[in-house]
């Protein structure tokens, strides 16, 4: 972008970045960084996170960064995701969501869990096919990384959609699957 465009533009700019472009673009120029800096939506993001409001916009916006770098931010409900995220965080963590229309969201499991736009998920082919009727329940729990202890399903159909429940959809369960492989092979 030009160094020579227009205040009222450049906000204009602004209101329609996402939250990824918008660090980004804080760090293009000096220009930018101090522009971004001011802007009021980080400690609406940090409120609504529970951190009080008392933050200068800067050191706002610092923690802004360094916990959506680490955590990940929903880009729903604008929520950190509850810890960093690792290869252990599996599910839990914030995904990117692919839908049937081609957009992509970075979502929390509650949003995944909860929000009807969840219908459009694309689907994604699991390792192995699924629903399929001559696959054993014990089969089922792996596919779809059905973690211990959840109340028993007793087909696999009804397996997928419980898991896709409590996973928050396809990615989700990808997630799960890829922490449950890292665990395999680095704990045996
Ligand atoms: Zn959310």
């Amino acid at each position: 972008m030009s160094e020579i465009l227009p205040e009222n533009i450049m906000d204009m700019v602004l209101d329609l970045c996402k939250m990824n472009d918008l660090i980004t673009f804080s760090f293009t120029s000096r220009r930018y960084f101090d522009k971004v800096s001011r802007v009021g939506v980080w400690n609406d993001i940090m409120v609504n996170n529970g951190f009080p409001a008392s933050l200068s916009s800067a050191s706002a916006m610092a923690q802004v960064i360094h916990l959506h770098n680490e955590n990940g931010l929903c880009e729903r409900c604008q929520h950190f995701g509850s810890k960093p995220i690792t290869p252990y965080t599996g599910s839990k963590g914030i995904l990117q969501v692919k839908f049937f229309d081609g957009s992509e969201k970075r979502l929390c499991l509650d949003c995944r869990q909860t929000w009807k736009q969840m219908e459009n998920e694309k689907t994604i082919y699991l390792p192995k096919p699924l629903p399929a009727k001559e696959i054993s329940v014990k089969q089922a729990r792996k596919i779809l990384a059905f973690p211990h202890g959840h109340p028993y399903v007793n087909n696999p159909v009804a397996m997928l959609a419980a898991a896709l429940r409590y996973h928050g959809g396809y990615a989700g369960i990808v997630a799960a699957l890829q922490t449950s492989a890292y665990m395999r092979l680095h704990h045996g």
